[in-house]
């Protein structure tokens, strides 16, 4: 077992913070979608090895639960599943389709500018840690800018969270092209992670 692996996951563990278990059973189920339920099976199993036990039964949808967890499952399958970060942002964009919490949700957001609106409070409903602040918002020329603070994970994550707003992104503007790019971030030097959100017409 890697002891930088394990290094990480102390360090995530420390920062505290929870997440709400229908997130963190929809997150993990993603897997499922852009590997397959042995993949899932492999990465509980190596975190089970370093001390780190998930029961996906035992979890409940309006709980909260350490959400290190979650970010420990997702850097130790890009460690033993091979997962490049362009799959780990598939997963995340694959998130927002599995999770029936983000569906409801999303079926509200109608438009680009009532999400904005809400991001922060769609934020708070899955985390009791760290913001998500809505900071530009530029419908004629179709961009935003969102900042995620007083977060601190692995870059791993950021990557997550960008294809998490892809696919969010595209529920609200199907017909649009989306793109997403983290500007700034915790992990170099900024004091926040910044993402830059455009959409335009696809060619
Ligand atoms: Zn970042």
């Amino acid at each position: 077992m890697p002891n930088h692996l394990k290094e990480t996951i102390n360090k995530l563990k420390e920062r505290g913070g929870n997440i709400k278990g229908e997130a963190l059973l929809s997150d993990i189920e993603a897997l499922t979608k852009i590997r397959d339920k042995k993949s899932v099976d492999i990465v509980l199993e190596n975190m089970r090895e370093m001390g780190e036990k998930i029961d996906l039964k035992e979890i409940k949808s309006s709980e909260w639960y350490p959400e290190y967890l979650l970010s420990s499952f997702i850097i130790v399958s890009y460690q033993f599943l091979g997962l490049t970060e362009k799959d780990i942002f598939e997963w995340g964009r694959t998130a927002t389709k599995v999770s029936f919490i983000a569906k409801i949700i999303l079926r509200h957001l109608v438009s680009i500018d009532k999400a904005f609106e809400e991001c922060s409070n769609y934020w708070r409903k899955n985390y009791d840690f760290g913001n998500l602040v809505p900071v530009e918002m530029n419908s004629k020329d179709k961009y935003a800018v969102v900042r995620i603070t007083d977060y601190l994970s692995d870059p791993l994550i950021c990557t997550f969270h960008a294809g998490y707003f892809k696919g969010i992104l595209e529920f609200i503007l199907p017909s649009e092209k989306i793109e997403i790019k983290e500007e700034r971030c915790i992990h170099r030097g900024d004091s926040y992670h910044e993402y830059l959100i455009s959409w335009g017409e696809k060619e």
